[in-house]
């Protein structure tokens, strides 16, 4: 952990969560001058204590094919997978109101997996133990932004930070990835797009009477999704009993899940899967976690540009928040990348602009699809919940419409 009195950078990071430190680590190859900067004193040792066998972190990511081939260029993938993951190779996603559901598998689509369970704090430690070896890359934390001014250094405009530990920090471009309630878009007034969605989400890790058997399952009922994601203890693990939850549900729904004592909570978790994975034997503590749906009306604006949580927050009912956070890194990165090839200050509007034509369009179009799932499947009216059903039981004979939905999620195409 290192102080911050007076600092100049070419780039600061603000926000060191998963997308703030991957931004990180692939721009510390460009040779720039870099700091990222977090209110937590984040650092490699202070995560691995998660790691501990048979205690799992309650915040988990189901990365897609996209997302892996990130942390596979940033040279941490075989650190991830040698902690822990849970690679899935199919999912089954049902409605509670009907018989209507719809089966994914890898093998349809010619991959090894959809996609695999990670663990925030092993992603966030194999991240930290990599900026640790970049030597043109500072982490100041604990670094709390609490003020924006814009400079001029030499008749160039600079962004100045300063912080509630009364440190001071100035870069060309800073690049936000503070999350959902980013203080960096709020002091630098991004306008933002913002629906309540009137869910909270219950997370916490399991045991099960029978094993996962990499199948993610997620059931669909009117007050909210319920997903059952696998997981390994170890990375050459046999024991496929443990599973992550993340259950959506009306605030009243969750306040009451929440309140249970655990031999009434794993009933009721049991009865909600329909007993998929037989009884639930073991449950951790609790979290609940408000969700609100938030989307930034642009994403850069005169040395400031948003990526991850920042510039959106998304219902995690199809686990896609952190995958296209990561897009959004791997599409700035391209473009300082080419804009300083071709000899273009890092604040370049028409650079800053190309990232968001990318991401912008394609990140709303996720939000709208997952919104609309929220609304279908929140429907009580007989004709809505007939046509879901009838809905769910054509795409999954539809090979082809499937293949694609499936490709989409898995960020391939
Ligand atoms: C229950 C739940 C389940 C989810 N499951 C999935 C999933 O399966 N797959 C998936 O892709 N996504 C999932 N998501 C979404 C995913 O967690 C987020 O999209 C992701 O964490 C966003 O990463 P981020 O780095 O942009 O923001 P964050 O993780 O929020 O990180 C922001 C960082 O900024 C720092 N910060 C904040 N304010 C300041 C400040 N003023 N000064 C300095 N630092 C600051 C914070 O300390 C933090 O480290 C889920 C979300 C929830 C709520």
């Amino acid at each position: 952990m290192k102080k911050a009195d007076e600092f100049n950078f070419d780039i600061v990071i603000a926000g060191g969560g998963i997308v703030g430190a991957s931004m990180a680590c692939l721009l510390a190859q460009t040779g720039l001058r870099l700091a990222l900067v977090d209110q937590t004193p984040f650092n490699a040792e202070q995560l691995a204590f998660q790691q501990q066998p048979l205690k799992f972190d309650p915040r988990v990511s189901a990365l897609t094919s996209a997302s892996m081939a990130l942390f596979s260029d940033l040279g941490i993938w075989q650190d991830i997978a040698r902690t822990r993951t849970c690679s899935y190779q199919n999912m089954e996603v049902w409605d509670a109101d009907g018989t209507g559901s719809i089966q994914f598998s890898a093998t349809e689509i010619g991959q090894p997996a959809l996609g695999a369970i990670v663990e925030n704090s092993v992603i966030l430690h194999a991240l930290y133990k990599r900026i640790a070896q970049q030597d043109s890359l500072r982490l100041l934390a604990p670094f709390t932004i609490a003020a924006l001014d814009r400079i001029q250094i030499d008749g160039e405009q600079h962004i100045q930070l300063l912080s509630s530990e009364g440190s001071k920090l100035v870069a060309k471009l800073v690049i936000a990835a503070d999350g959902g309630n980013s203080r960096v878009r709020e002091l630098a007034n991004f306008s933002c797009k913002e629906w309540n969605y009137d869910h909270q989400a219950l997370v916490t890790t399991v045991r099960t009477e029978r094993p996962h058997q990499h199948i993610a399952l997620q059931r669909f009922m009117t007050t909210g999704p319920l997903a059952f994601l696998p997981l390994l203890p170890a990375a050459d693990a046999e024991d496929r009993h443990y599973c992550s939850i993340v259950w959506s549900s009306v605030p009243e729904k969750t306040a009451h899940l929440m309140a249970l004592p655990d031999e009434q909570f794993r009933k009721e978790l049991g009865a909600a899967i329909e007993q998929r994975l037989g009884a639930i034997e073991w449950s951790d503590v609790r979290f609940a976690f408000p969700l609100t749906q938030r989307h930034a009306t642009s994403y850069a604006n005169a040395g400031i540009v948003l990526v991850g949580d920042a510039a959106h927050t998304i219902h995690p009912l199809a686990g896609q928040g952190v995958n296209l956070g990561l897009l959004d890194v791997r599409a700035l990165a391209a473009e300082l990348l080419h804009g300083l090839a071709a000899g273009r200050s890092l604040t370049d509007p028409i650079l800053l602009q190309r990232y968001q034509r990318q991401r912008r369009g394609h990140n709303l179009g996720m939000m709208w699809l997952m919104e609309g799932f929220k609304q279908l499947f929140a429907a009580e009216a007989l004709p809505v919940r007939w046509l879901r059903n009838f809905g769910m039981k054509n795409i999954n004979n539809l090979a082809l419409v499937k293949k694609q939905l499936a490709r989409r999620a898995m960020g391939l195409d």
